[in-house]
C-alpha cells in the first residue's frame, strides 16, 4: 500500500518541517531490524515533539484510515517496530525529555524518547537507581521498553518494566490522550488500564510518557563468574546464593562453553576469567545498601558450593573494572554469535526446576533436525528464561539453516509447551510469533486480545497484523 497524498500532505503540514522525512536515506536505518531478519518500507518517517503532536497524528490517521508504525529505538527483536506495507513510520525520537526526577517520591517521569541508560544516568544522579537493564539499554527508549514489557539481568529482584511502571500518558488510536500518569503505589479504583498499555507492542495506543519507579542505589555490589558442572547445579546454586545472601541477588545469568569461546574469538578485550574449562557458567550479582557487607557472604557460599561440587570455580570481582570486565562477556554474546554464521533464536521461559530437562529433550529434538547444530542456550537463569538459540552447524549453509527456522521454532515451541512454559519470555510477539500464539494460548484468550483490540482500535489503524491479526 501507498499513503494517501492528502493525508500525507496533512501529517507533513501538522508536523512542521524538523517533524518529519521523506528521504530515503534517512529512513533506510529505521527500516531495517537489528539482526538484519526483517526489512520493512515507508516514504514517511514522522517525528513529533509532543503528545499534542501525536494526538493530531493519530486522529488524521484515524480519520484517513492511514496505518503508522510506532517505532522507539529499533532494537525489538520480533519485527513489531518495522512497517511491512508502507506504514507511515512515527519514531518517538524527539519526545525524549526527563520531565521530572523526584528522589523523595522515589519516581521519574520521562517520555518516551528517552533513552533507556539515559534514564539510568539521571536516575544515578539524584542519588537513586532504575533498575532496567539490558544490553540494548544505549539505543532502546522508555516508550519501547514499555511497549515490549522489557526484562533483561535484574528482573529476579526488581521484576520486569511492568513492575516498574506507576503511570502512563498514551494516545489512543483515535487521537484520544489517556492522562494516566499517577505515581501512586497503591490505587485500587477499578481496571488497572495502563497494564493494558505494557507489553501491547504498540498496537493499543502510543505511549508518549511514563512515571517510573526509583529505587535506593546500591552501594554493595558482589558479581562472582562460576564454572558449573550442569545446568541443575546451577540451579541448585542459585537457591544456596539466595539463602546465604538474604534474597539479595539482582542477576543470575547461565552461559554455556560454547558461547563463552565464541566471545573470546570474536569480542575484542576480552579474556577467560578462570584457569580451567567448564560446561557451564554463571553470572551472579547482589546488590544491597550501606553497612550490608556482601563479599564474605558470597565467597562463603561459593567456597561450600565448590567443596560440595555444585561448582568447579569462580572468581569474585575485585574492582569495578572486573566487575565490567565480566559483564561484557555475558552481555557480548548475542553479537558474538553473528560472525559464526546463521543462527535461530528462541526467547522462552519455563518452570526453572524444568529448565535441565527442556535443554536436554530440546537440544535433542533439534539435533535430530540439524545433525551439528550449535545449541548456545543462555539467559536469565534466575527467571526461568532461557534465549534457546541455535547457531549453523561449523562451515554449514547459513542460508539453508535460515531457511529451517519455521521447521525448527515448531519443533522447539512444542517441547516449550510440553514442560508448561511460554514461546515469549521477554521479546514480545510483534510479526515472529503472531501466528505461533494462536497454537499456544486458549482460543478464549485469543479470542478476548482480539476484542480488546477492536475497541480501542476499531479501524484497525495502529501496528496492523501485529501480536494479533483481526
Ligand atoms: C542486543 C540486544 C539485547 C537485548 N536484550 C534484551 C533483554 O535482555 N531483555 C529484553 O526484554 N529485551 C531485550 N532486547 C529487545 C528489547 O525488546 C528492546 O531492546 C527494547 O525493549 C525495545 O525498545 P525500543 O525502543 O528499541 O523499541 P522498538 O524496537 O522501536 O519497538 C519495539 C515495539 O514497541 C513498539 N513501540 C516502541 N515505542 C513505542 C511507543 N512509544 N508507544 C507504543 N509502542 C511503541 C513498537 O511498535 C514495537 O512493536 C534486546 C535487543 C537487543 C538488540
Amino acid at each position: 500500500m501507498s499513503i494517501d497524498p492528502a493525508a500525507a500532505e496533512r501529517l507533513k503540514e501538522l508536523v512542521g518541517p524538523k517533524g518529519f522525512t521523506e528521504d530515503p536515506r534517512q529512513i533506510a536505518p529505521h527500516l531495517l531490524e537489528w539482526r538484519g531478519k526483517y526489512r520493512g518500507r515507508s516514504s514517511l518517517l514522522l517525528r513529533p515533539h509532543s503528545t499534542a503532536e501525536v494526538s493530531r497524528i493519530l486522529a488524521i490517521c484515524d480519520e484517513t484510515r492511514t496505518p503508522v508504525v510506532p517505532q522507539g529505538g529499533n532494537t525489538g527483536l520480533v519485527g513489531g517496530q518495522i512497517p511491512f506495507d508502507g506504514e507511515v513510520l512515527l519514531s518517538m525520537s524527539r519526545m525524549n525529555r526527563i520531565r521530572d526526577i523526584n528522589s523523595d517520591g522515589m519516581s521519574a517521569v520521562a517520555e518516551a524518547g528517552v533513552i533507556l541508560a539515559q534514564l539510568q544516568d539521571a536516575a544515578d544522579r539524584a542519588d537513586c537507581y532504575f533498575p532496567l537493564s539490558l544490553a540494548s539499554e544505549g539505543t532502546c527508549t522508555i516508550g519501547g521498553t514499555v511497549s515490549t514489557n522489557a526484562g533483561g539481568i535484574n528482573v529476579l529482584r526488581y521484576g520486569n518494566m511492568r513492575e516498574l511502571v506507576l503511570g502512563l500518558e498514551v494516545v489512543l488510536p483515535d487521537g484520544r490522550v489517556l492522562d494516566l500518569l499517577h505515581a501512586l503505589r497503591k490505587d485500587n479504583t477499578g481496571y488497572d488500564i495502563k497494564q493494558l498499555f505494557i507489553g501491547a507492542e504498540g498496537t493499543l495506543g502510543v505511549v508518549t510518557a511514563v512515571v517510573l519507579k526509583l529505587f535506593s542505589k546500591p552501594v554493595e555490589r558482589v558479581t562472582a563468574f562460576v564454572a558449573l558442572p550442569d545446568v541443575r547445579s546451577a540451579i541448585a546454586l542459585l537457591h544456596r546464593m539466595q539463602h546465604a545472601i538474604g534474597g539479595l541477588v539482582s542477576a543470575f545469568e547461565l552461559m554455556p562453553r560454547i558461547g563463552l569461546d565464541m566471545v573470546l574469538a570474536h569480542i575484542p578485550q576480552t579474556s577467560d576469567p578462570l584457569q580451567t574449562r567448564a560446561p557451564w557458567y554463571v553470572i551472579a550479582e547482589a546488590t544491597a545498601g550501606a553497612n550490608s557487607p556482601l563479599q564474605e557472604p558470597m565467597e562463603q557460599c561459593l567456597a561450600v558450593a565448590i567443596e560440595d561440587g555444585v561448582a568447579t570455580d569462580a572468581v569474585v570481582a575485585a574492582s569495578e573494572t572486573q566487575r565490567e570486565a565480566l559483564w561484557r562477556l555475558r552481555e557480548s554474546l548475542s553479537e558474538a554469535q553473528k560472525p559464526e554464521g546463521g543462527s535461530i533464536k528462541h526467547d522462552i521461559s519455563l518452570p526453572i526446576a524444568a529448565i535441565p530437562d527442556f535443554l536436554l529433550r530440546g537440544g535433542a529434538a533439534v539435533e535430530k533436525l540439524v545433525p551439528g547444530v550449535r545449541a548456545v542456550p543462555f539467559g536469565h537463569l534466575g527467571d526461568g528464561n532461557v534465549h534457546f538459540n541455535f547457531s549453523v552447524p561449523q562451515g554449514g549453509d547459513s542460508a539453508a539453516f535460515l531457511a529451517r527456522w519455521e521447521e525448527i521454532s515448531r519443533v522447539v515451541h512444542d517441547t516449550v509447551q510440553d514442560f508448561g512454559g511460554s514461546i515469549s519470555a521477554e521479546h514480545g510477539v510483534g510479526v515472529m510469533k503472531r501466528d505461533e500464539i494462536l497454537r499456544y494460548k486458549g482460543t478464549g484468550e485469543v479470542e478476548a486480545m482480539r476484542v480488546l483490540k477492536r475497541a480501542l482500535d476499531p479501524h484497525n489503524i495502529l501496528n496492523p497484523g501485529k501480536v494479533i491479526e483481526l
